[in-house]
């Protein structure tokens, strides 16, 4: 069945032209602009050779002709790719090939990650080309299907190779209403925008930009500094920032604080140590923590504004039109019983691009299972504990990594932690940590365990430290547990 409506820029750029879209460095694009541009835009992707249907991919900073292209590409009808930049060259010759990509554009900057044509019908461009590209006019299309894709987005690739997710423009369209009806709207609202458009929490900005008419304020690559500053000098009323960004954007702000009209932190991404927290409720910045991932097309559970004290720590409700159940097999769980958490939605994918396995492995009855592990507390209320696939289980116990490396997190010695289970012939597992010391700081492995053991079960408390440079990581930065026990394996 079809369901069409007009394009979200096309639409945006009639009903409210003059606004501003879109902010970068002091300089400002209205959605009249924005329109104008990217139909130019448009037309020399159709002089690329470029139409409905093709598959697109970009290796591309966060900068104002990335904002330009992703909409061209839905004046095309093409399928967007955003490719991490951070990715190795044959990382994306694998999701290039995976995901049947027709075209690639690229930042000069990316070239040598670039793979060498392979004769199977890959286009490479150099955005700097495409602007050069003579026009071909054509009929952009005004029209999209709510059924159609838009967006295939890789997952972080932390639990296994990336997936390749497939997101139709129903699928974003929800995830902009249900944040909305949740963070509520204002016509001054303004998004600053500093995380990666190639993951969904950065493209996801530029969607509700357009579907609520609100200003973007872009910034080409984090730097808590600038973005303390532009919070105050441009009147940024929201942010979605990670828990690395928010501890940095916390250290720089010393003494003072941010402005009233920051009404929303949206943070999430990954689990969120409780330091962090704490340190903001003291500070009294308007933090909502919120639990989603790709295959959700960004947030699915955030916490609403009045449950931001009480429920410190909470993921929050479902959003409007979503649903959660815990599980264990077919069992659902009672509340404070901890289980895999599955979800259901408008915003939910359809499944894996070209890979009918993945898809199948998680999608059931209309509903995805994530893959982590948490509970509802009696008011329903979802708390996140890890992965499922990173359970500790030890002598019967279960055991959280995250909860262990946030209370580590707590050492003021300690920059970053990782915990992981160790195969032990009595208890199955037990819990063992690396760490890394903060520059500057000395801390023993002895001292270590006795301030886990002030503050956690004994069962939980890891028996050993290992003190690394550096910590496995990911494209996406995400703390890669199974390169640990890789090491631990191999030791
Ligand atoms: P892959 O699926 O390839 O293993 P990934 O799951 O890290 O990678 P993303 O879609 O980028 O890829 O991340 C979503 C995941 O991030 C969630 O499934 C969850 O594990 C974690 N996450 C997101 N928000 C939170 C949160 N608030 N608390 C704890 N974990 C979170
Ligand atoms: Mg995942």
């Amino acid at each position: 069945m079809e369901e069409k409506m007009l394009n979200w820029l096309y639409k945006r750029a009639e009903l409210t032209p003059n606004r501003i879209a879109l902010q970068i460095e002091g300089q400002t694009w209205t959605f009249s602009e924005l329109h104008q541009n990217v139909r130019m835009l448009a037309y020399r992707m159709y002089g690329l050779g470029m139409k409905k249907g093709d598959h697109v991919a970009f290796l591309l900073n966060n900068d104002l002709y990335t904002v330009e292209i992703i909409h061209a590409l839905t004046y095309v009808g093409a399928v967007v790719i955003p490719l991490n930049t951070r990715l190795s060259r044959q990382e994306i010759a694998y999701q290039l090939q995976d995901a049947k990509v027709d075209y690639l554009l690229f930042d000069q900057e990316y070239a040598e990650q670039v793979p060498e044509p392979n004769g199977k019908g890959l286009s490479v461009v150099r955005v700097e080309e495409l602007y050069r590209t003579k026009l071909i006019e054509g009929a952009i299309q005004t029209e999209i299907d709510l059924n159609q894709t838009f967006t295939i987005l890789y997952t972080s690739g932390t639990t296994g190779k990336p997936k390749g997710v497939m997101l139709t423009y129903g699928n974003h369209w929800w995830s902009a209403i249900g944040s909305a009806l949740n963070l509520g709207l204002d016509v001054n609202d303004r998004w600053l925008a500093c995380l990666p458009f190639f993951h969904v929490s950065g493209l996801s900005i530029l969607v509700r930009s357009v579907v609520y008419g609100i200003a973007v304020v872009l910034h080409k690559k984090f730097d808590a500094k600038k973005v303390n500053q532009s919070i105050k000098e441009d009147r940024v009323t929201l942010i979605s920032v990670v828990s690395t960004m928010l501890s940095q954007m916390i250290e720089d702000l010393g003494d003072s604080s941010y402005p009233e009209s920051l009404r929303c932190v949206l943070l999430g991404g990954g689990s969120i140590p409780q330091p962090l927290l704490a340190k903001s409720k003291q500070l009294a910045i308007p933090v909502f923590q919120t639990y989603g991932m790709t295959e959700t097309a960004s947030q699915i559970v955030t916490l609403a504004p009045e449950y931001m004290l009480d429920k410190l720590g909470s993921a929050g409700k479902p959003l409007f039109p979503s649903q959660i159940k815990i599980v264990d097999g077919d069992r659902e769980m009672k509340a404070g019983e901890a289980g895999e958490i599955v979800v259901k939605g408008f915003n939910v994918t359809k499944g894996y691009f070209g890979n009918e396995q993945a898809t199948n492995e998680v999608i059931y009855d209309g509903w995805l299972r994530t893959g982590d592990i948490g509970y509802l507390d009696q008011d329903g209320f979802l708390f996140v504990l890890d992965r499922r696939k990173d359970l500790i289980i030890s002598g019967g116990e279960n055991i959280y990594p995250a909860e262990v490396e946030s209370v580590i997190l707590e050492h003021p010695a300690i920059e970053e932690a990782g915990v992981v289970g160790q195969s032990d012939p009595k208890w199955g597992q037990i819990p063992v940590a690396f760490v890394k010391v903060k520059e500057g700081q000395e801390v023993t492995e002895a001292e270590l365990i006795s301030f886990c053991k002030e503050r956690l079960a004994k069962y939980k408390v890891p028996v050993s430290f290992t003190f690394v440079d550096e910590l496995p990581r990911n494209a996406a930065k995400k703390l890669l547990r199974r390169k640990l026990v890789e090491q631990l394996q191999s030791k």
